[in-house]
């Protein structure tokens, strides 16, 4: 097995990893540490939760060494490193990792991200910083002020492209691409690659090295199973599993902000100690939240998907889908919250009727069924409803109207292309009538364990063989 010291790091950056308890490197980390550590421009596909942040950290810390040092002057500590990532809380989470890496470096770090008062960020840029972690909006906010200077940058790392090109940042980013000195090691991950983050690749990187790690394919320490449930009655299932399984630290996904509050309320009326993010909560509500759920002292978080995006747990035990995501990748994004860097986890998804064909499109980009379990007094056929309420005709179920939310730092100017449109509804499950009592268990299939390429050339178009020898 490969060690850390073997992949070239430099003694201070190991003492760091042996404080942190890093034994071995992750997957990703073999494969991009001793690249980058050459220079060389990186496209990653990688989901959240492979390690990619200390993937792409280390070696930038460790090129950066020349650098380090402890002179008072702010010209002895320019903006050599930039780390662009699409929300607040992946922010937050990578310059925490990025200080804990260089904690034995003299090299300094921030994370600037809207939403709070851009005056508090400005003494300490003033002071001088090596690393900057940014949300896009924020940072041209301080370009704009001239808090702070992009010309001395040597290392540019994109997080999440993917994200960020649906959140609308992509004028931005473009805006500040062209800040920055032309001679630099660029650094992209994204966990999926539609033609647009293909041509940001394009634009950005210099004859990258693709390196892809378990892309599109849910971690393999984590046990998926799928509830279907009426969806009236997913408040009481939710209730049921958490109380009777006695499970903790959950995180529960809604699709809406709406939902998401609503579900927070009631789960607290019902004894079980809950809160809620979304992109309506303040940043010092959402740190709060997530704080006290990190702690254990919250039970159960509920987070719409940009909300929980980047939410770094260790071991995070428990996700659940309350809701199923309209787009398949979320759910990919959603579950890689659990079963990080080998722990295990549990994803489990309360599936109504009407969510089937979403459940179709996640099982279609995961490349496998999931497990499917009735749970017994939970059949999908009725609502909880005495008999004699229940309307004559069934009463159509109300689509859960998804709601994009928008980086509250700065309005998007440019909205991402729609998704795919839902296939057919997924057959049988909700088709036969309710027999009060009765539990069915659809039979599991094992999680398939995801293709892995080592190096692969980046989205070069298969040569065909009739034009291999031209
Ligand atoms: P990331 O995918 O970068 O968000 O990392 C996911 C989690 O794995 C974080 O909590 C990291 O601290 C942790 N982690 C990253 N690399 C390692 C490693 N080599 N050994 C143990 N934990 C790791």
């Amino acid at each position: 097995m490969t060690t850390f010291a073997e992949l070239g790091l430099a003694p201070d950056i190991l003492r760091a990893l042996d404080d942190m308890g890093y034994a071995t490197p992750t997957p990703i980390q073999e494969q991009v540490i001793p690249l980058a550590l050459q220079g060389g421009d990186i496209l990653g596909a990688a989901q959240t939760g492979t390690g990619k942040t200390a993937a792409f950290a280390l070696p930038l810390l460790q090129r950066l060494l020349p650098f380090a040092n402890n002179g008072t002057s702010p010209a002895k500590h320019p903006i050599r490193a930039l780390i662009l990532t699409p929300t607040r809380e992946l922010a937050i989470q990578v310059e925490e990792s990025v200080k804990a890496y260089c904690k034995h470096i003299p090299l300094r770090s921030l994370v600037v991200y809207g939403g709070v008062n851009i005056n508090t960020q400005i003494p300490i840029l003033k002071t001088g910083i090596e690393i900057l972690v940014a949300t896009p909006g924020r940072l041209l906010d301080h370009v704009q002020n001239k808090t702070l200077m992009l010309n001395q940058v040597n290392t540019l790392v994109l997080d999440e492209a993917d994200r960020m090109l649906d959140m609308g940042f992509m004028p931005d980013l473009k805006r500040i691409v062209a800040l920055l000195p032309v001679q630099r090691v660029n650094m992209m991950f994204s966990a999926t690659f539609p033609e647009e983050i293909r041509k940001l690749a394009d634009s950005i990187l210099n004859n990258p090295t693709f390196i892809e790690v378990a892309r599109n394919a849910t971690a393999v320490t984590v046990t998926q199973v799928v509830h279907p449930v009426h969806h009236e009655r997913k408040r009481q299932l939710l209730t049921h599993l958490i109380k009777t399984r006695d499970l903790k630290q959950v995180l529960v996904f809604t699709g809406t902000k709406l939902g998401c509050n609503r579900l927070a309320n009631e789960l607290n009326k019902l004894g079980l100690h809950a809160d809620a993010i979304h992109g309506d909560k303040t940043q010092q509500e959402r740190i709060k939240a997530l704080d006290a759920f990190k702690a254990g002292t919250l039970r159960v978080l509920v987070a719409t998907d940009v909300a929980a995006r980047g939410i770094d747990i260790e071991a995070l035990p428990y996700v659940v889908n309350y809701d199923l995501p309209h787009n398949a990748e979320d759910y990919v994004h959603r579950i890689g919250r659990t079963g990080r860097a080998g722990a295990m986890g549990e994803a489990i998804s309360l599936v109504s009727e009407s969510e089937t064909r979403y459940l179709r499109d996640i099982e279609k980009l995961i490349g496998s069924p999931l497990a499917t379990t009735i749970v017994p007094g939970f059949e999908p056929g009725a609502a909880d409803v005495p008999v004699y309420q229940q309307p004559r005709s069934p009463r159509p179920e109300r689509a859960v109207e998804p709601v994009v939310e928008r980086p509250v730092e700065r309005a998007p100017e440019q909205r991402s292309a729609p998704r795919s449109k839902p296939a057919a509804s997924r057959d049988s499950l909700f088709d036969a009538p309710y027999v009060p009592g009765t539990a069915a268990t659809v039979a599991p299939v094992a999680n398939r364990q995801p293709p892995k390429k080592q190096v692969a050339a980046l989205f070069r178009s298969p040569v065909k063989p009739e034009s291999a020898g031209q």
